[in-house]
């Protein structure tokens, strides 16, 4: 596995990081799979190694930053590498301002930040020591233009954009880089439950006039996580179809 480029990304059971796990697989990288579901991720490493990729699964949860941190360190020490860090999971708890609860508030910082910080700061010396490291956080169109309901996940998003540009520039003289992909509204099942109307608004708010496959992200994940793209550094890529526009 030694020449083989390691790439550790969460909330890869389903949806968006599945589908950069695939990505990344065909890509010829060793994926480990990181979410809590530990029958789901058996699915998803078995369907990737059945297509000639090679995986392996970490079941934690993101909210519990010791084993968030043991989680990459170890993979890093079994592994003897960790060149790609996604870190993708992540929850909603939407609720209008007036109702929003300090409970929804903190789930979101620590599921949706906290864990980011936590993930970047045991990946950043493995990186180093090889001087070479792509790390990729997966913000939402939310953090850039804000919206309503998501006070608590436009705030969260909107702090990964500064927390992945202070990681560029901490980190840029080592070879390691750090960019965001801002995501718009993509069909996965965090989306699938909201109601038919505001799809619709959200398609006509949307140059493309459609929703997004989570291919379509994973394809901008697999760029910035390849070795061409080592002169990218503290960006914010929207893949939205144009809605942030
Ligand atoms: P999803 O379908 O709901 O999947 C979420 C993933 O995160 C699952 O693999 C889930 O796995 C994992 N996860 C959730 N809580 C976790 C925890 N406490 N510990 C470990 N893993 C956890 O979401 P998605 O739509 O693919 O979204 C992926 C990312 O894209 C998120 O950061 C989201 O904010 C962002 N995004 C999505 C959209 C969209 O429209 N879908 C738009 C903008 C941004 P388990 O349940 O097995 O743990």
């Amino acid at each position: 596995m030694s020449d083989t480029r390691v790439a550790l990304i969460t909330g890869a059971s389903r949806g968006i990081g599945r589908s950069i796990a695939e990505h990344l697989a065909r890509a010829g990288r060793h994926v480990v799979l990181l979410a809590r579901n530990e029958t789901k991720l058996a699915e998803v490493a078995e369907s990737i190694t059945q297509s000639g990729g090679s995986a392996s699964i970490y079941v934690c949860d993101i909210g519990d930053s010791d084993a968030l941190g043991e989680a990459v360190m170890s993979t890093a020490k079994d592994c003897g590498r960790l060149d790609i860090l996604v870190n993708n999971a992540g929850i909603l708890r939407d609720n209008l301002l007036l109702r929003m609860t300090d409970e929804e508030f903190d789930d979101v910082m620590r599921l949706n930040l906290r864990s980011v910080f936590v993930t970047c700061r045991a990946a950043a010396r493995p990186m180093m020591s090889k001087r070479f490291g792509r790390i990729v956080n997966i913000g939402s169109i939310s953090g850039v233009i804000g919206r309503p309901g998501q006070a608590n996940y436009s705030a969260a998003k909107a702090g990964l954009i500064g927390l992945t540009k202070s990681v560029a520039k901490e980190f840029g003289a080592k070879g390691v880089t750090a960019n965001v992909v801002a995501p718009g509204w993509i069909e996965t099942d965090m989306t699938a439950d909201v109601p038919e109307a505001v799809r619709t608004e959200a398609k006509a708010l949307t140059p493309a006039r459609r929703l997004g496959q989570p291919e379509e992200v994973a394809s901008a994940v697999n760029f910035l996580a390849s070795d061409e793209a080592g002169y990218i550094t503290g960006q914010v890529l929207c893949v939205d179809g144009g809605m942030g526009m």
